[in-house]
């Protein structure tokens, strides 16, 4: 196959089934020592990104917990013991003499956090899949000390139980969606005969270059692994991880998707989703378009802008004028200031009652986000609308404002007063903070809704410790009136002529804020 084909003459989709393990030899017949000597030995801290180790074991086979501890040193990594099992068990096979820890190898479990994972090895209880374990419970992202990052490594030293492989394997899923890699015994190869190989895989992989990729056959962990051989040798592949019951379909005339909720097949074209909006009887209705992930290569990121485009066009013709009642179109492209150009033209010529500027605030960060709408506001008529999609922190609102914002809608005033986090005047504050325990004052001096009115620090800060919904109410109140003041002061600022002037960034941590709440949002009050 000639390097030299064109995009178009790709194929759109490859679907395919098995990816070998990598590593020669079968982990059948190496053992368990070498298994975890050989990981040691591939994340030793220069060669890879820092991750940490994390092996379970039954906390009973002191014989095996040596073997790991003395790895662990000769590796230069501290050992973390995690799951009340494997505590009282190592403490008291050392007490007897059985177990032998080198003086400063051991760490808390709670410290583990504190380390740079390339220095730490955890030996975790849940061998088995116990639910109520150490590993299962870190595997669902639900243990107190010990979480899972993409670069770690999983080992399963323990051979399976009969009966215990169903509940095994549904930990090693979760293990897989937290992004880490699994090593186990046994493990079953997904290459099946008759089928493509690792090498067979990658050596397609690189020739076609598909435009997605999807891996089949085989359960989450299996999928993980495949995906992962897929994205190192074709980085411009999408690669597509879907489960059992997920439909997958990619065509000009819409989307179709299953519901997160119960899985139920639906059907979005441009016209439906007129058509919904206006049962929903949406006073603004927005055009059907796909929101492109950042970072996107610049021909996918092109060619879905302009299907989006013709979905624009498709949406008008299905709009049904009425007074009271507009819709909007949406411009896509990317970070990508030319596409961005060409889309806002597109829909300028389409004619639309308000503009809105989406597929931003995906990872991009603030300084792109801002060059963008600065770039794409000016090319939109100034006597409509412009709206600024799923945006964003008090510093985002108001940069974006004075780039020519007019519109925007976000969940981080209700999110943030959820998870304990006001926004005020003075920058964000964490009510969990221990300094906020014993403090009579309002949340925010001055404000009038009704949390800061009614309430003192001291007690949101205890509503949000003990876990109390009203905690989440009283700041989601308040943050919400936040907000809209904000808006308020920028509208007044705008009518008087002083909008450079009234908003500028405070140069200092203002006083009275939780730097923790939020270290990088540059804070913006009135002067
Ligand atoms: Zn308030």
């Amino acid at each position: 196959m000639a390097p030299s084909r064109t995009a178009a003459q790709l194929p759109e989709a490859t679907i395919c089934r098995s990816a070998r393990r990598p590593g020669q030899p079968p982990a059948t017949t190496t053992s368990m020592t070498a298994t975890i000597a050989t990981t040691c030995e591939d994340m030793r801290p220069a060669s890879s990104a820092p991750a940490k180790i994390v092996v379970t074991a039954f906390s009973t086979s002191v014989y095996r917990l040596q073997i790991i501890v003395d790895l662990a040193e000769q590796f230069g990594r501290k050992v973390a013991f995690v799951g009340r099992g494997m505590q009282h068990t190592s403490q008291i096979a050392t007490d007897l003499g059985y177990l032998r820890i080198p003086p400063r190898l051991l760490i808390k479990d709670m410290d583990v956090r504190d380390y740079p994972g390339e220095d730490i090895v955890c030996l975790c209880t849940g061998s088995q899949g116990e639910p109520l374990a150490a590993l299962p419970r870190i595997a669902i992202d639900d243990h107190r000390h010990v979480k899972l990052a993409r670069e770690d490594v999983v080992v399963f030293s323990s051979r399976v139980i009969p009966g215990n492989e169903k509940s095994i394997g549904r930990v090693m899923n979760h293990v897989a969606r937290r992004g880490a890699t699994i090593v186990a015994d046994g493990q079953k190869h997904v290459h099946v005969s008759g089928h493509g190989s690792e090498e067979e895989l990658k050596l397609m992989l690189s020739l076609i270059r598909p435009r997605y990729f999807v891996p089949i056959h085989g359960e989450y962990r299996q999928l993980a692994r495949h995906a992962r051989v897929a994205a190192r040798v074709s980085p411009t592949t999408r690669v597509v991880l879907a489960e059992n019951g997920d439909l997958i379909r990619f065509d000009e005339d819409g989307v179709t998707f299953a519901s997160h909720l119960d899985g139920s097949r639906h059907r979005l074209t441009p016209e439906r989703a007129v058509e919904i909006q206006e049962l929903l009887d949406a006073t603004v209705t927005m055009a059907l378009d796909e929101c492109t992930p950042y970072p996107i290569e610049r021909s996918v990121l092109a060619e879905s802008m302009r299907r989006s485009m013709r979905w624009a066009e498709r949406s008008k013709a299905a709009f049904r004028e009425r007074a009271g009642y507009g819709l909007f179109g949406i411009v896509q492209g990317g970070v990508d200031p030319e596409l961005r150009l060409e889309s806002a033209a597109r829909l300028v010529d389409l004619g639309f009652e308000g503009y809105a500027i989406g597929g931003l605030a995906v990872g991009e960060g603030q300084r792109l986000m801002f060059e963008i709408v600065g770039l794409t506001a000016p090319a939109l008529p100034e006597d409509r609308p412009r709206y600024l999609m799923g945006v964003g922190k008090p510093a985002d609102l108001i940069g974006a404002v004075g780039r020519g914002i007019d519109l925007f809608d976000c969940v981080l005033p209700t999110r943030s007063g959820r998870t304990a986090q006001a926004w005020t005047a003075g920058g964000p504050l964490n009510l969990r903070n221990q300094r906020h325990a014993d403090d009579p004052s309002p949340l925010e001096p001055g404000c009038p809704c009704a949390a800061c009115r009614d309430h003192s620090r001291a007690y949101l800060h205890h509503l949000t410790r003990a876990g109390e919904i009203l905690g989440a109410m009283l700041l989601t109140w308040h943050n919400l009136h936040y907000y809209q003041r904000l808006m308020a002061e920028a509208r007044a600022a705008i009518e008087a002529g002083r909008f450079a002037d009234v908003f500028r960034r405070a140069a200092a941590e203002p006083a009275g804020s939780d730097a923790e709440a939020d270290g990088c949002a540059p804070r913006m009050r009135p002067a």
